[in-house]
């Protein structure tokens, strides 16, 4: 650390992981495009998985327009594997899965009460349905994913 020259090369700020690491951010820096030193903790949780070198390699090895994301990505990675050190992102992965699985049962117990609804609506008990003009206009008592008899096979094939 010794600053013996006052520079005139660059009066830019070193990028994150320059500044992290300690050393000169020169021009064409690989960290310096997705490391901006305002989010100094990105690089950092970044370095603490992976480490500053692979990251490096890895971003050599990919194209330039997906290093954004693959930084993105890997930060994501970093900070999810720091709150939780045994199941990282995957953590995530699964709650949100388990969710998932959970609203697809109530929407299918809603779409049964739905239906069993819908039948009794049409049901023959119910009076009202005789002198009420057949229900026409006001709505489709019938919706069209529940459709048993309406379309499809004719059962009676009258000939007999
Ligand atoms: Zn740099």
């Amino acid at each position: 650390m010794a600053s013996s020259s006052s520079s005139s090369s660059y009066s830019n700020p070193p990028c994150a992981a320059c500044k992290f690491l300690r050393r000169k951010c020169l021009s064409g820096c690989i960290f310096a495009p997705y490391f901006p030193p305002e989010e100094p903790t990105k690089f950092a949780n970044v370095h603490k998985i992976f480490g500053a070198s692979n990251v490096s390699k890895l971003l050599n090895e990919i194209l330039p327009h997906q290093r954004e994301d693959a930084v993105n990505s890997l930060a994501y990675e970093a900070e999810a594997r720091l709150k939780d050190p045994v199941y990282g992102c995957v953590g995530a992965i699964s709650v949100l899965q388990r969710q998932v699985l959970q609203l697809q049962k109530e929407l299918d117990a809603t779409n049964a009460d739905l239906m069993r609804y819908t039948n009794n609506e049409i049901s023959p008990y119910n009076p009202r349905r005789m002198g009420y003009g057949s229900g026409v206009g006001s709505y489709n008592p019938n919706p069209g994913y529940s459709v048993p008899y309406s379309y499809g096979e004719n059962p009676g094939h009258g000939s007999n």
